[in-house]
């Protein structure tokens, strides 16, 4: 039967701390992060990054461990995890075989409810995610309600598999949404309701990433679609688990914010590989002036929507992760920091896995930081001095005034986004006193 419980241990309005009890007794303290396994770099490498950045959860995924992991790496790694006693989520690869359809390949890939949970259960996973159907791009609303339903089958299925095994198991149940008016998310709960024969007090949302994406493009209000999905979702089922799928970076502090407990960080490997350094607070910085001219460590940078610079390289010098404490000293010389850039800069495996070590570490340390922001009732200010220099502030008053709302203001998006057209230009009056 399902064994996954979730209890709040603080609750500040749409904000929670709690833990997860999986079916093994072992508790997981949420807010909770957890980091992918990277396909490409060696077993070695993602165990000592892991370890020493301290995480303590990670996942993998049924569809990688089945097709692309051929000489049983990953699963190798999974064991060493294991024996670390880091927590494990296991990823249907319903998102995989997606691509692979929509590329023409999913017959080769086969994949179905049984073989996930049969892949789930081998590796002894904490938490195994059930096979769903999310969203491709350009798909009508009928095309939803159909792979949403073919969703709720394969959930039916799950769990008549573990009813016939007799077994106690941890698994997440996945909705989709993207639209902006409610109507897909409320039939998703009404359908989880009648499936599990209770409201949903664990579950995942997905396919909120296309929306996210296309911020930049022609959808107009994304993420305030975005926000406003997991705003109505949590005041849809307060105290209830909910990870998102798909959020990561910058946006994952906005959708805490708008009270998410949980989501993934697929993109550290990506971004340490590519010789990005992560400072809180700060976006993306190389370690030097790069042919592409991106931004890169300087002592007195101007931030956006503010006017004292600030000097980058000195927060860097005052990281004390494990990659960083070698080279750590309370006042730092301009060879201190020219020792340690030389450390952290190249392509050779020993500096990209110090800027592993240290974007991990950092992502790691956030989680213990909001959590203890809940606690201490400072979340909102916490996230505002995370997000002070990013495009991403403004829309913090957007959640801020959404949060106030009941369930049935909360039906009306248009008259939402009134309200925060409104603030935006009472804001803008009262800031330059007209
Ligand atoms: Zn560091």
């Amino acid at each position: 039967m399902q064994k996954f419980q979730f209890r709040t241990t603080n609750r500040r309005g749409i904000n929670q701390k709690g833990k997860l009890i999986f079916h093994n007794d072992k508790e997981l303290e949420t807010p909770t992060c957890w980091f992918g396994l990277s396909v490409i770099e060696p077993k070695e490498f993602q165990l000592e990054v892991f370890k020493k950045a301290h995480i303590e959860a990670f996942l993998s995924n049924a569809y990688d461990l089945y097709y692309t992991d051929k000489k049983k790496e990953r699963q190798k790694l999974i064991g060493e995890l294991q024996r670390l006693e880091i927590f494990h989520k296991m990823d249907s690869g319903g998102f995989q075989l997606m691509k692979a359809e929509i590329s023409g390949n999913a017959h080769k890939f086969h994949l179905n409810p049984a073989l996930v949970l049969d892949k789930q259960l081998e590796i002894q996973c904490e938490c195994g995610v059930q096979l769903d159907f999310p969203f491709g791009p350009n798909l009508n609303k009928k095309q939803k309600f159909v792979r949403l339903n073919k969703t709720f089958e394969n959930l039916r299925e799950l769990i008549t598999n573990i009813e016939s095994k007799g077994i106690d198991f941890s698994f997440l149940p996945v909705i989709h949404t993207t639209s902006n008016n409610l109507e897909l998310l409320e039939y998703s709960l009404e359908q989880l309701e009648t499936i599990l024969g209770k409201k949903p007090d664990i579950l995942g949302v997905g396919s909120l990433v296309p929306l996210v994406k296309r911020m930049k493009g022609t959808v107009k209000n994304s993420i305030e679609n975005f926000l406003y999905t997991l705003i109505s979702l949590r005041r849809k089922l307060p105290g209830a688990f909910i990870h998102a799928f798909g959020i990561g970076g910058t946006m994952a502090y906005l959708a805490i914010l708008a009270g998410i407990d949980s989501y993934d960080s697929n993109g550290w490997i990506q971004k340490s590989a590519y010789g990005v350094i992560q400072l809180p607070g700060i976006s993306d910085r190389f370690l030097r002036k790069e042919d592409h001219n991106r931004p890169y460590l300087i002592k007195n940078r101007k931030q956006r929507n503010c006017k004292e610079p600030i000097n980058e390289i000195d927060i860097f010098m005052r990281c004390n992760c494990e990659a960083c404490i070698p080279f750590f000293k309370e006042f730092w010389h301009d060879k201190d920091w020219k020792l340690k850039q030389k450390a952290f800069i190249g392509r050779e495996q020993k500096p990209k896995k110090l800027r592993a070590i240290h974007n991990v570490s950092l992502y790691q340390s956030e989680i213990l930081r909001i959590r203890e922001e809940i606690i201490n009732n400072n979340l909102l200010e916490f996230i505002k001095s995370r997000l002070k220099f990013s495009i991403y502030y403004k829309y913090i008053n957007f959640i801020e005034a959404l949060k106030e709302k009941d369930l049935d203001d909360l039906n009306d998006f248009q008259k939402l986004l009134d309200i925060k057209n409104h603030n935006f230009k009472y804001n803008w009056r009262k800031l330059h006193g007209s």
